[in-house]
């Protein structure tokens, strides 16, 4: 048995293939816990984050699963059990966003947006919810929404209506599933320095434009995230269910469209 806050426990974490994903996989293997590492389309980034794990003593397998498919959802939740026996946390991670007038929205974009971001967090953990209630175990759910499940973001309707989907289900699900002893909360990150905001970060005006309106100055990093998921999947946040965390420099209290 591993020792820190998590030994003995097994996390599968959405799309740890890559930023914050990866970032919170590692953490959670570093406070002792095995994990069940998921990919879509880097299947390289996945290995890296597998390696480190193992390098840190701790067990992983990597899964290619797309989310926006349910069967993939289910699958996944399958995988972990299968190789590990248990799950007893869930971070839903993965995430996609794209940008673009209202008006030019297309299904295509929308489907791509909702069904990653919305979808995929509701099957994922519904399959992660029966396992738990079929050995009637605790368990821990943690949502990496975004501060734009409350904050606005103009020209990213989809991703807004998704992250806001996200903190209800959050929500909703932190009081049906409360008597079973399962909590679910939401991480909302701000502005994180991940290949997700490359273009923002290559941007340097509006980047200026974003740090004037971030009051603690800068820009967030993947252990700042981090550092709240393995606090949240630990058994010191018995007691937390049913809210969002915001990481974010203070930038929700703060913003002000260019
Ligand atoms: P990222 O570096 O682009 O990572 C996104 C992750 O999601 C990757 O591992 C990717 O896997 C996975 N993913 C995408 N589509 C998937 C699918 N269909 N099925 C399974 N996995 C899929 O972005 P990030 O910044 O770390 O974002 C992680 C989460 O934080 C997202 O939910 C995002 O909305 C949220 N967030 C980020 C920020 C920020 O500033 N960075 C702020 C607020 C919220 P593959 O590459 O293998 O496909």
């Amino acid at each position: 048995m591993s020792e820190g806050k998590l030994a003995g426990k097994v996390a599968l974490v959405t799309g740890s293939s890559s930023g914050i994903g990866q970032g919170i996989a590692i953490r959670l293997a570093k406070d002792g816990a095995d994990i069940v590492v998921n990919y879509s389309g880097n299947p390289k980034g996945a290995d890296t984050t597998k390696q480190q794990i193992e390098s840190l003593g701790r067990k992983a397998i990597s899964v290619k699963a797309d989310l926006s498919k349910v069967s993939d959802c289910q699958s996944l939740v399958q995988s972990g059990i299968e190789a590990f026996g248990k799950l007893d946390i869930l971070i839903n991670n993965a995430g996609v966003e794209k940008g673009s007038e209202f008006v030019d929205v297309t299904e295509t974009d929308y489907d791509f947006v909702l069904n990653v971001n919305l979808k995929g967090v509701f099957f994922t953990t519904q399959a992660f919810v029966k396992n738990l209630l079929a050995k009637n175990m605790p368990g821990r759910i943690i949502n990496i929404s975004s501060v734009h499940e409350d904050m606005v973001f103009p020209h990213f309707a989809s991703y807004c209506a998704a992250k806001g989907g996200v903190r209800m289900l959050m929500r909703d699900l932190a009081v049906e599933l409360g008597p079973k002893n399962i909590t679910v909360n939401n991480i909302a990150p701000g502005a994180i320095i991940t290949p997700i905001n490359q273009s923002l970060l290559d941007d340097k005006p509006k980047l200026n434009a974003l740090l004037q309106n971030i009051p603690l100055g800068r820009m967030g990093t993947v252990d700042d995230v981090s550092a709240l998921a393995a606090f949240l999947a630990s058994d010191e946040a018995a007691y937390v269910t049913g809210s969002t965390y915001f990481v974010d420099g203070g930038l929700i209290r703060n913003y002000h469209e260019q």
